[in-house]
């Protein structure tokens, strides 16, 4: 079979059938958004990498080597968020160059990146440069301190309880809708698109105040919902009236138009944290974090989409998975 007929998340689980399951100081293993090691003084570590690649995670004709620094970190530091990690962390970076790129190009990425970590208490303690011939690529892992022994985990969602989600969704799309149709890197449409905040410090006050599950958005909201029904072998019921939706999200859409529920709901890379905490946690969540309730987890599988009167409502086409880009 090839992986293009499994998809990328078929392949994973093949995968993680070779690796094992966690034991010793390996606290948590593949499947979640980062691993959690222990250190000999008991420290608790998440351990996470993802890459960005040409003409599949940004295109370099619209896409500022500075931009491309700073989020090829920020989509790193947002899985430690999502482990509700906000101590200290390092990254190496991984560059892959095919040689015809210039020097001030790479600078420019690697101030993005490091300005990335000067903002959110990160170290680049140094990487690797490999020639790739067909694509630029860049490759992060980041090691990032856990306070205390807790974490939060896709697996940790009992029916009964509150699903919640931070900031506002769907932005992040439009903006990337907006610059494939010539919109300028500059403007403040592309901001949540180019520049995702991880929200380190919401995932470390969530662990603190009692939620148990979380997961960033990358994906698309409705598919990270989905991988914490799966990990947590829940479902999860969505009401749509609640989805934060941001005044700007919603003139862009208009501009563009597009629906900007749908955007929310598939859009992807909002890199907001979806948490999952006791019912009556979820106004001290909504207060101190801020956060937004958005569902419910019950018995049973899968996301299903309620509207005010409580209708199931049918899912839009959902997120984005590698290898099976229709
Ligand atoms: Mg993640």
């Amino acid at each position: 079979m090839k992986v293009s007929e499994c998809g990328e998340f078929g392949l994973i689980r093949a995968l993680r059938r070779l690796t094992g399951a966690p034991e010793g100081d390996l606290l948590l293993g593949a499947g979640d958004d980062a691993a959690v090691l222990r250190d000999g003084a008991g420290r608790r570590w998440a351990y996470t990498a993802d890459a960005l690649v040409e003409g599949v995670h940004f295109d370099p004709s619209y896409t500022p080597w500075y931009s491309l620094g700073f989020k090829a970190l920020a989509v790193n530091l947002s899985d430690l968020a999502a482990m509700g990690g906000g101590g200290p962390s390092f990254a190496l970076v991984v560059l892959g160059l095919c040689g015809e790129e210039e020097v001030s190009w790479m600078e420019e990425m690697y101030r993005g990146l490091s300005d990335c970590a000067r903002r959110f208490n990160c170290r680049v303690a140094g990487g690797d440069v490999v020639r790739s011939p067909e694509r630029t690529f860049v490759s992060v892992s980041l090691l990032g301190a856990l306070d205390g022994e807790g974490f939060l985990v896709r697996g940790g969602a009992r029916p009964g309880q509150a699903v919640l989600v931070t900031g506002t969704l769907g932005e992040s799309w439009l903006g990337l809708q907006f610059l494939m149709r010539g919109g300028g890197p500059d403007d403040h449409r592309a901001r949540r698109h180019l520049y995702p905040e991880p929200r380190l410090e919401e995932g470390r006050r969530a662990l603190r105040l009692g939620a148990t599950g979380a997961i960033d958005i990358s994906d698309g909201l409705l598919r990270d919902v989905g991988h914490i029904c799966e990990e947590s072998g829940v479902g999860v019921d969505i009401f749509l009236e609640n989805i934060p939706i941001s005044d700007a999200a919603h003139r862009l859409a208009e501009e563009l138009g597009l629906d900007p529920l749908r955007a929310a709901l598939a859009g992807g890379e909002d890199y907001e944290l979806v948490l999952i905490a006791d019912q009556r946690l979820a106004p001290l969540l909504v207060e101190e974090l801020p956060a937004t309730v958005i569902g419910r987890v019950r018995e049973g599988e899968g996301v299903v989409l309620l509207d005010a009167e409580g209708r199931v409502v049918d899912a839009p086409e959902t997120g984005y998975e590698h290898f099976r880009e229709a």
